[in-house]
């Protein structure tokens, strides 16, 4: 059986994460007025993520994701190119309008995730940033086009690869996100 194609970044091996890593910055895929977005220090909690809102590269069936907070993310250069894909949208994603390729989407309302901007690392120009830890929301893959016939094929890939698949996002997530809908009750 042919292995399922993921994400390059898990398909080709998945890089190593480096202590030295101190943050970096990300570039579309525009090869003149690339849009540039800085990124100060490591990003959390990167995962694979299946759903179909998040960028994916051609090809791809699933998203490298990961979060940084709002301050430490800065766009550098040709801003003026970003445009949000939808703003009634919980993560306010910022897309190049010439290429497509989502740079941050911030999390602006009162929620669980407030203060955090997600981006796909896979953009760093630089290596060293955390690797995926594993794979969320594996089952709306089917929505994105994968068969499914073929999503145990997808999660034993992800075994394989160390990274748990979970139809949700993992349960340290999940029960931050609960932890905080307990203390924000009115
Ligand atoms: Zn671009
Ligand atoms: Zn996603």
């Amino acid at each position: 059986m042919t292995k399922p194609n993921l994400h390059p970044a898990l398909d080709n091996g998945i890089a190593a994460t480096s202590a030295e890593f101190s943050g970096g910055t990300l570039v579309c895929a525009c090869t003149e007025n690339a849009v540039r977005v800085r990124v100060e220090g490591q990003i959390a909690h990167n995962h694979a993520c299946g759903c179909t809102k998040c960028w994916k590269p051609e090809g791809a069936a699933f998203s490298i994701v990961a979060v940084a907070p709002h301050d430490k993310v800065t766009v550098v250069e040709n801003g003026n190119k970003l445009a949000v894909v939808d703003p009634e949208a919980l993560i306010q994603r910022h897309a190049c309008k010439d290429c497509g390729v989502h740079m941050y989407g911030p999390v602006t309302r009162k929620h669980p995730f407030q203060g955090l901007d997600f981006i796909h690392p896979e953009r760093f120009e630089e290596k060293g940033w955390a690797q995926p830890g594993f794979a969320a929301f594996v089952s709306s893959a089917i929505e994105g086009g994968t068969a499914p016939s073929a999503m145990d094929g997808v999660r034993a890939r992800f075994k394989d690869l160390g990274l748990e698949p979970y139809d949700c996002l993992n349960p340290a997530l999940m029960d931050y996100i609960a932890t905080w809908t307990v203390e924000n009750r009115t």
